[in-house]
């Protein structure tokens, strides 16, 4: 999906922009500082599950707009899977034009206030924007991002694009993640009538059930969810595709062109004694109740979940970081990450384990539990953990742990949440006869394409690449929108 190098040009060399770029030199740009987001204080936030980034204001944010060098080619667009125009809407804040900023976003992104919150920038564009070879640190990208689409919900107008041609050609999404929600809004603005089939009651997959209100407000991600109904796209909630309808009923119903996006929702255990006793929840499990059954707005909501007050999460992904913040603001006094790699290796974003250290998180490294110990009523009240050294790297180009003999010792638990991956949802690959699934269950896909082994039915996001990130899901659902276009146009 390369950008057209053309219409960047045209883009840059229009005069406002030749303008501001001659107000200021590339030294003096450069030699600006990186902004820092504004953030509730540690103490204050763990208190309830509000935002802790609080955004930029517009001098902060038209500030570090000016610090972006407009480069004629930017480094930055070729580390973004969806292609946003970078400079493009940076330019455009910094000419404190912030609307038409976040219409530019909109072109290629459809939830750009998402992605301004939970992308991981720093390995992405930020990761490649060309202040990385001057030892800078990189224009925040992100934080940009998510001001102007921010600026634009706040101020009620939302732009919505005209949809020039109306195609009478139905085409279906499964699962409503940011993969599936950024096929739908593609397809719609190319004309399409689209419906997304959700399993669940609520919207938005794993933005949704998933991220906490302390890093992604649902207000927002209902509203991007708006933006996509008012461009036409409907949805369907409570509607199990594989069980309740089959992709054959949705053709009897006039569907021609389909979209798998049904994620990686099966909760990983590591299968080691105790694991069953009571306390002893899946991160998907946790964070599911907080988040869709409200245990986030306890005493509004009464909830069922145990918080304890000594926590123990396993893992160092997003997912366990999540869990274990959420862990403290249920009101752990003691919260811990245990993970059987060192603080280099963890996958989780820079900031959340930034965050989550400020937050009075203990971070237990090579360590990993071996068995988890419960009282005379089965609630586990103990881990037993062993600790681990770093071998040689493996496939995943980290150092591989290797567990040290006779360095098992206990801790005293009474919750314990296993953050250690999840598994390609199995229902949709199980279901539609004639895909080609891999060995662990994940739907192969052509690259280019993102087709499936079936014509017409397209694939993407988790479903494909097993647990990754909300930017690579929606670089995916676009990618299959332009496949499926020009797959039902040659039909
Ligand atoms: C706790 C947590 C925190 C994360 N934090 C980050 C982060 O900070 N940054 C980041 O980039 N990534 C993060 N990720 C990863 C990111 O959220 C996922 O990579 C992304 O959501 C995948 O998108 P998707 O559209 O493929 O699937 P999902 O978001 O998983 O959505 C799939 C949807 O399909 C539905 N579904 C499944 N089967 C069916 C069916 N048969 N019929 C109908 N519907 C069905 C599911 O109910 C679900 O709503 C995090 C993941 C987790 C779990
Ligand atoms: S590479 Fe960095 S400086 Fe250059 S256009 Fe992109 S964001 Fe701006």
């Amino acid at each position: 999906m390369p950008v057209d190098p053309q219409e960047l040009n045209a883009d840059r060399n229009q005069d406002w922009r030749n303008e501001l770029r001659s107000g200021l030199s590339a030294k003096e740009r450069s030699g600006l500082p990186r902004v820092k987001m504004p953030e509730l204080a540690p103490l204050e936030r763990i208190l309830g599950f509000v935002e802790v980034n609080s955004g930029l204001n517009e001098e902060m944010a038209v500030q570090e707009a000016k610090r972006c060098l407009d480069c004629s080619t930017p480094s930055c667009i070729s580390g973004c899977p969806v292609n946003i125009n970078i400079p493009g809407f940076i330019k455009l804040i910094e000419k404190k034009d912030f609307l038409a900023a976040a219409k530019k976003l909109k072109e290629t992104n459809a939830l750009p206030a998402v992605c301004g919150r939970v992308c991981p920038q720093e390995t992405q564009c930020e990761a490649t924007c060309v202040y990385q070879k001057m030892k800078k640190p990189p224009v925040a990208i992100g934080y940009l991002e998510r001001f102007a689409s921010d600026c634009e919900r706040l101020t009620g107008t939302i732009s919505i694009p005209v949809i020039e041609k109306k195609r009478p050609v139905k085409v279906a999404a499964i699962g409503s993640g940011p993969a599936s929600l950024t096929f739908a809004g593609q397809m719609a603005k190319l004309g399409y009538p689209v419906t997304v089939f959700e399993a669940l009651h609520e919207l938005a997959g794993v933005l949704i059930y998933g991220i906490p209100e302390f890093r992604l407000p649902k207000s927002i991600v209902r509203s991007e969810i708006a933006y996509l109904e008012a461009l036409g796209v409907a949805f369907e909630r409570n509607v199990v595709v594989g069980k309740m309808l089959t992709i054959d009923d949705l053709r009897n119903q006039g569907f021609q062109g389909f979209f798998i996006g049904s994620g990686a929702g099966l909760p990983k255990f590591m299968h080691i004694p105790g694991e069953n006793s009571i306390g002893v929840y899946s991160s998907n499990e946790y964070l599911t109740r907080v988040n869709l059954m409200r245990a986030y707005q306890f005493p509004q909501y009464d909830t069922p979940i145990i918080s304890g007050k000594r926590v123990a999460v396993i893992g160092g992904g997003n997912t366990a970081m999540d869990s274990v913040r959420t862990a403290v603001r249920l009101g752990a006094d003691k919260a811990m990450i245990v993970y059987r790699r060192s603080e280099q290796e963890m996958p989780a974003r820079i900031e959340e384990v930034h965050h989550a250290k400020e937050e009075g998180i203990e971070f237990l490294t090579l360590t990993n539990p071996v068995e988890y110990l419960a009282d005379g009523n089965g609630r586990v009240k103990q881990m037993k953990v062993q600790k681990m050294g770093l071998g040689a790297a493996d496939d995943s180009g980290r150092k591989r742990p290797v567990p040290i003999t006779g360095s098992e010792y206990m801790i005293d638990v009474d919750t314990v949440v296993v953050g250690v991956g999840t598994d390609p949802n199995p229902l949709i690959p199980q279901a539609i006869k004639g895909l080609e699934i891999t060995k662990w269950g994940t739907i192969v896909v052509n690259e280019e394409t993102m087709q499936t082994a079936l014509p017409g039915i397209f694939a993407g996001g988790d479903i494909v690449r097993g647990g990754a990130t909300v930017i690579l899901a929606m670089g995916d659902g676009k990618k299959a929108a332009e496949s499926l276009h020009a797959y039902l146009n040659n039909k």
